[in-house]
């Protein structure tokens, strides 16, 4: 979808009308600052501003404008408006930063400071930001108001609304959601949020169970209602999306880079038409990771336990194991006898074996080693022997036998 550009002019008028609007509507100050945010420099054929709504309040907050010199549509994205959910205004004031190749990017990052402050999801009056834009009618409260003026006069072709979640599909449709990007319900905005979770979970998620998903906004009938991408996607026609990184299970570094890609491919055809966004952190680019915990993808799934590093045309070791008596596996064994388990006929095809590790107490673990193991069937019953067999590249294979007891 292709919209008019906010020119830097029209950005200026807008200032004036969010002036206007926030003055008339809510008695809330709102004020504009025509010069460039600290740190910001315009030599990269952008522009950046900076404004204020609920100035003079205790929820006054930063708007900041990034206007491209190619022309192209206008995108929202939002953060904070539910104050513990760090990663998202988090990412927010980092893709306020991002230079643009065209269009207009505005960046709401810390929407409800006083939730922010506080570390809670509602404010001090206990109110849930995300439930007061009603669909056709007016936002509930006063800091909802001017958000939703800002919506309007921007008229966006995108919207993204940065959360997190504490849960994997806890059964509420908006929290305990795990990772999600959440969309309008029209073929575009699914077809964006498709890709953009293919994308990342490609690049950045190393772990099924942390895979995104996308699903649909609750329909004009269900709960949740009064969400902010819900009304501008309906009322404004916006692309809308809302996504969720899961905040209980994965480091925050890491959930800021994932909202950072994701919002990037929400965008791309807005704001980067000609080239990859390079705002945000590209995969070539080393990830923070941790010495002792690569961010590998899973190995193979063969059930074997090689190790990650074998080479995929190696050859697995074959673990097995002879008993002596040589009978002692397939028949009833006296209580107290004593069998000599080994392991001596296992082979490594494609090098040496390097150890012999034996599992003789039925509990699973490896606590004997060597390549003969004496095993006593104390009691009456069904002895479980397993043999793990380990090469000189790291790839090992398991056997077993059963030594049963009268
Ligand atoms: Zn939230």
């Amino acid at each position: 979808m292709q919209r008019d550009s906010l020119s830097r002019r029209s950005v200026l008028s807008l200032a004036g009308l969010s002036l206007a609007s926030a003055g008339v509507a809510t008695g809330a100050q709102t004020s504009y600052h025509s010069q460039s945010a600290p740190g910001a420099t315009d030599d990269e054929h952008v522009t950046r501003e900076s404004f204020q709504i609920m100035e003079g309040t205790e929820k006054e907050t930063t708007v900041y404008v990034t206007d491209a010199e190619a022309d192209g549509p206008t995108v929202f994205v939002i953060g904070g408006v539910h104050g513990n959910e760090t990663a998202g205004y988090i990412a927010a004031e980092e893709i306020a930063e991002w230079t643009i190749d065209a269009g207009t990017l505005v960046t709401l990052p810390r929407a409800d400071v006083v939730a922010i402050d506080r570390g809670t999801r509602v404010d001090d009056d206990g109110i849930d930001l995300n439930r007061q834009f009603p669909e056709g009618s007016e936002p509930q409260t006063e800091l909802a108001e001017a958000i939703w003026d800002l919506v309007v006069n921007l008229d966006p072709a995108v919207i993204v609304d940065l959360h997190e979640s504490r849960g994997i599909y806890a059964g509420n449709p908006v929290d305990g959601v795990g990772q999600a990007i959440f969309h309008a319900n029209r073929d575009e905005d699914r077809t964006a949020a498709d890709s953009a979770i293919e994308y990342v979970n490609d690049n950045y998620i190393d772990v099924s169970e942390r895979a995104f998903q996308t699903g649909y906004f609750s329909g004009p009938d269900s709960e949740p209602t009064g969400l902010l991408v819900h009304k501008a996607a309906r009322e404004l026609g916006s692309e809308a999306f809302l996504v969720e990184t899961l905040s209980t299970e994965n480091e925050l570094e890491k959930r800021v880079t994932w909202h950072s890609a994701i919002v990037e491919r929400l965008v791309e055809d807005e704001l980067f038409p000609n080239e990859e966004p390079n705002n945000g952190h590209e995969p070539e680019e080393p990830i923070e990771e941790e010495p002792d915990e690569p961010d590998e993808p899973p190995a193979d799934e063969d059930d074997d336990e090689s190790g990650d590093d074998v080479p995929d045309d190696h050859t697995d070791p074959v673990a097995e194991i002879r008993s002596d008596p040589s009978s002692a596996t397939e028949r009833t064994l006296e209580p107290e006898q004593t069998i000599t388990l080994d392991a001596t006929c296992s082979e490594a095809p494609d090098g040496e074996l390097v150890s012999y590790e034996w599992s003789i107490k039925n509990d699973g673990t490896f606590n004997e080693s060597g390549k003969t193991v004496d095993v006593t069937v104390s009691a009456s019953g069904d002895h479980r022997v397993l043999l793990r067999v380990t090469d000189d590249a790291g790839a090992s294979e398991t056997t077993e036998v059963t030594l049963t007891a009268a």
